[in-house]
């Protein structure tokens, strides 16, 4: 059975799913998404990921057609409605339709699409084993210029990175920020160990605040362990004692090299194994 994509109420086989090539977020990459995960049929930290939505599309003056209870609710009938228990949604609002041109004024309905499906980011064993990752020398985007909070189509500066992370045989590349300070990695947000004492950039570091971010900040602090959101440096990365990863399709994922550089023994360390577990524990409850 084909699998049914929502467009703007309706639902569509997947092959049947289209939108005009007028539209502009194809044209010009002018609209927002989010990516979210539903464990046992319950969507994670729905509420959250419509916050951000909503508020990246009112960053780029963009009217979402549907009211957030309304969104939330298609979101549910998608999955249903695909039999989906575990699964990776994606949810796009774009511009709509419009004459060639940048002006958002020419373009008309902007297009509601929900992608319920599975996602495999990373290999299972990575899970175990750590990632390996290098800096990027793509840069990420300056807050002023495009502002990182916003979650929108235009993600070629991070796949800029990812290419560059690729073609060293890494699968995930980190990024500075224009001030030369750690930002966040192409698709999700940087922790950092040390002394028992953990540490991630602010939002304002020109990152994307991230939905698992917080949830990780929170379990961590429920856990008793010191969370510092403060700027970092590639040295404070070299230094520190483990490092982890954390995204809505990553989940929970150990860094255990940088540039060549061993993070701490090479392993997973004790407190990233940590939060792994509780992050799937909270997920799956
Ligand atoms: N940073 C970037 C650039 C992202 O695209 C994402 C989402 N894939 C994240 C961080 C992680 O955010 P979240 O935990 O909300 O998925």
């Amino acid at each position: 059975m084909s699998l049914k994509i929502f467009i703007n109420g309706r639902l569509y086989d997947k092959e049947d799913a289209k939108i005009s090539v007028y539209d502009h977020g194809l044209l010009y990459g002018d609209g927002v998404f989010e990516g979210l995960r539903s464990y046992g049929g319950k969507v994670f930290r729905l509420d959250e990921h419509l916050d951000r939505l909503y508020d990246s599309a009112k960053a780029i003056w963009l009217e979402i057609p549907l009211t957030k209870k309304a969104m939330a609710d298609a979101v549910k009938q998608t999955l249903q409605v695909n039999g989906l228990v575990d699964a990776y949604i994606r949810l796009v609002v774009t511009r709509g339709a419009g004459s060639l041109g940048l002006d958002p004024n020419r373009t008309s309905d902007p297009q509601v699409i929900i992608i319920a499906d599975k996602i495999q980011l990373y290999p299972p064993e990575l899970y175990e084993k750590g990632l390996e990752i290098i800096t990027a020398s793509t840069q990420r985007n300056h807050p002023a210029a495009l502002n990182a909070r916003i979650k929108s189509l235009n993600y070629l500066n991070n796949i800029l990175a990812k290419i560059e992370g690729l073609q060293a045989g890494c699968i995930e590349a980190l990024m500075l920020n224009h001030k030369g300070e750690v930002a966040e990695c192409t698709g999700d947000n940087i922790f950092l160990v040390h002394k028992g004492v953990i540490s991630t950039p602010p939002t304002d570091a020109g990152i994307l605040a991230g939905v698992t971010r917080q949830a990780v900040i929170d379990l961590a602090e429920q856990a008793g362990i010191t969370v510092r959101q403060v700027p970092l440096t590639r040295h404070d990365v070299y230094v520190a004692d483990e490092c982890f990863l954390t995204g809505t399709a990553a989940e929970v994922i150990p860094v255990v090299k940088v540039d060549q550089r061993l993070i701490g023994s090479g392993e997973p360390g004790p407190i990233s194994r940590k939060l792994q577990a509780r992050f799937h524990e909270l997920a799956n409850s």
